[in-house]
C-alpha cells in the first residue's frame, strides 16, 4: 500500500515535460483518459502484489497506449493473399480517375441533386444512369447501397406479398448472410422452388405460375458451380414465358461486369446487357465485384419498373451518398474506352497482370524477405500459385501467378502461424496465406510502386524465437 501511495497523481503526469508532447499531439482528453486507464492497471496489479513501475515506465506505457489508440481501425493493409476481390479486405480497389473524383466531391458542395442547366432539383440517379443506360442497353437504372439492397428493393417492389419462382439450383448462399430465401422473406416475397439442384426446365417454372405469382427470378449462381448432368433455363425462354404471362422476368447477376472480360483472357461472366438482350425487364449487380468500383448495388431495365422502384419509400433508405456516386460516374467513364479499361481500371489490371511480371515483382522483393527472416529457420523461395478472382466470381477460375513462400525447416509448424501473425502486426499490415505447410505470399496485387514500402518495413517484423536445438 505503501509503494502504491508513491505513484504520481494524474495531475503531476500530466505537467511532466515527457507527456506535454504527446498531449500535443493526441489532446489532453485522450491523453488525460490514458494516464487514468494506467494508474488504475497499476494499481490493481499493485494490490496483487506486482512491483510498482518507475515513473519512467509508466509514461512509456501511457506513450505506447497513445500510439496505439491513435491507429485508425480501418487500416491499409497489403492484399497477399491471392483472392484480388477480397470481400474482407474491402474488395476492389478503386481506379485514380475514381480516388480523384470522391475526393473533389468529399472537399466541395456538387450538383449532387441540383440540375445546373435548369437551376432546380434533380435527381441523385441522373449522375449516373445515362452512363449506366448507354453500357447495359438498358432504358433506365437506378443505384442503391449494394447488391443485397438491390434485390431486396426490386422483390419489395415489385413481389410483395407476391410469389417470387426460382429455380432450386440458384437458392444462393453468398458470405455475409446474404441468402436468397431469407432476403425473400424479409422483401415480403413468398418463394416459389421449382426443378432440383442440378436441374430446372421451363415446365417448371410454367407449372408453378399461379394468379398470385410477382415475377419470374434467375439468380446467378456466382459462388459455386454445378457441374455434371445439369440443366438451366436459358434466360430469353424463361423471359418469353414470364411475359406470355404479363409477369416482370427478373436477373440477379451478382458480380456481373459491364465488358465481355474474354477480350483479356479471362473466362465468360454474364454481363447486364446480355440478360437486357434476352429479355430481363430488371437486372441486378454489385459495383465493387468485377465491375471495380465501389459499394453499391445497380438495378437496370425497364423505365416503369425502375420509376415503380424509385417511388419505394425503402429507396431513399437505400440510396447512396455523393461520394460513391462521384467514383461509381468515374469508373463507368473508364467502360466508355474498353481499349484501354485493362491499363486504368485497378481490377481488371490486377487481374489480367501477367505472370512474367509478378515474377519480375518476386524476384525483386525476394532478397528483403530473406534478410528479414535470416535469423529464424526457414527457406523463403519463390513459387508458382493460382489466384483467386474472389467475392463470388467464376469460383472455379483460377489465374496463374506468383508468390513468396515460407517454410519451417524444423518441424514446428507453430513458427508459420507466429510469423504469419507477425506479418498482420507490421504498421501496414501484410496478410496472406498458410497451405501446405508454408506461409505464401502472394504478390499479384502487391502494385510496383508499393513495393519499397513493402519490403522496408519488412525490417520491422517481430520474428518468433523459436527454440534452438
Ligand atoms: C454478391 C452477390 C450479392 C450481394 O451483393 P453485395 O453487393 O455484396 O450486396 C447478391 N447476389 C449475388 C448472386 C451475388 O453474387
Amino acid at each position: 500500500m505503501n509503494a502504491l501511495s508513491k505513484l504520481p497523481s494524474v495531475s503531476q503526469l500530466l505537467a511532466h515535460d515527457r507527456i506535454e508532447p504527446l498531449i500535443d499531439a493526441h489532446g489532453r482528453a485522450v491523453i488525460t483518459g490514458l494516464i487514468r486507464d494506467q494508474l488504475a492497471a497499476v494499481r490493481e496489479a499493485g494490490r496483487n502484489g506486482a512491483p510498482i513501475p518507475e515513473e519512467s515506465s509508466l509514461i512509456d506505457g501511457i506513450s505506447e497506449a497513445a500510439q496505439t489508440q491513435a491507429l485508425p481501425r480501418l487500416r491499409p493493409v497489403f492484399n497477399l493473399t491471392g483472392t484480388v476481390l477480397h470481400t474482407n479486405l474491402g474488395r476492389a480497389s478503386l481506379p485514380e480517375e475514381a480516388i480523384t473524383a470522391l475526393v473533389e466531391a468529399a472537399r466541395n458542395p456538387c450538383a449532387l441533386e441540383y440540375n445546373i442547366e435548369e437551376g432546380g432539383r434533380g435527381d441523385r440517379d441522373d449522375v449516373v444512369e445515362q452512363l449506366l443506360c448507354d453500357l447495359t442497353g438498358a432504358e433506365a437504372a437506378t443505384v442503391v447501397n449494394n447488391n443485397a439492397a438491390a434485390v431486396f428493393l426490386l422483390l419489395n417492389t415489385l413481389a410483395h406479398k407476391r410469389k417470387v419462382v426460382v429455380s432450386r439450383g440458384e437458392l444462393v448462399e453468398i458470405g455475409g448472410a446474404f441468402r436468397v430465401p431469407d432476403i425473400m422473406k424479409r422483401a415480403g416475397a413468398k418463394l416459389v422452388e421449382v426443378g432440383t439442384t442440378n436441374r430446372t426446365h421451363l415446365k417448371d417454372f410454367a407449372g408453378a405460375i399461379s394468379p398470385r405469382t410477382g415475377m419470374l427470378m434467375k439468380v446467378h449462381t456466382s459462388n459455386y458451380a454445378i457441374e455434371g448432368f445439369t440443366h438451366a433455363v436459358p434466360e430469353h425462354e424463361l423471359a418469353s414465358l414470364a411475359h406470355e404471362h404479363e409477369l416482370p422476368f427478373t436477373v440477379d447477376l451478382g458480380s456481373g461486369t459491364l465488358t465481355n472480360l474474354e477480350h483479356w483472357g479471362l473466362p465468360h461472366e454474364p454481363t447486364p446487357r446480355e440478360s437486357i438482350e434476352a429479355g430481363a425487364d430488371l437486372v441486378t449487380f454489385s459495383g465493387d465485384k468485377l465491375l471495380g468500383g465501389p459499394q453499391v448495388g445497380m438495378l437496370v431495365g425497364r423505365r416503369d419498373l425502375i420509376a415503380r422502384i424509385r417511388r419505394n419509400p425503402l429507396k431513399r433508405a437505400l440510396r447512396v451518398g455523393k461520394l460513391t456516386l462521384a467514383s461509381l460516374e468515374a469508373v463507368l467513364r473508364l467502360y466508355r474506352d474498353p481499349d484501354r479499361l485493362a491499363q486504368r481500371l485497378t481490377t481488371l489490371q490486377q487481374l489480367t497482370r501477367p505472370e512474367t511480371e509478378i515474377r519480375e515483382a518476386a524476384e525483386r522483393v525476394l532478397p528483403a524477405l530473406q534478410s528479414a527472416l535470416a535469423a529464424l529457420e526457414v527457406d523463403v523461395e519463390i513459387v508458382p500459385l493460382r489466384s483467386q478472382i474472389g467475392s463470388g466470381s467464376l469460383p472455379v477460375d483460377r489465374l496463374p501467378s506468383v508468390g513468396l513462400a515460407v517454410r519451417s525447416r524444423g518441424r514446428s509448424s507453430g513458427v508459420l502461424n507466429r510469423l504469419e501473425a507477425s506479418f498482420r502486426q507490421l504498421p501496414k499490415p501484410v496478410i496472406g496465406r498458410i497451405e501446405d505447410s508454408a506461409l505464401l505470399l502472394d504478390l499479384r496485387c502487391l502494385p510496383p510502386e508499393q513495393e519499397t514500402d513493402f519490403t522496408v518495413q519488412l525490417a520491422q517484423l517481430d520474428l518468433p524465437t523459436q527454440p534452438v536445438r
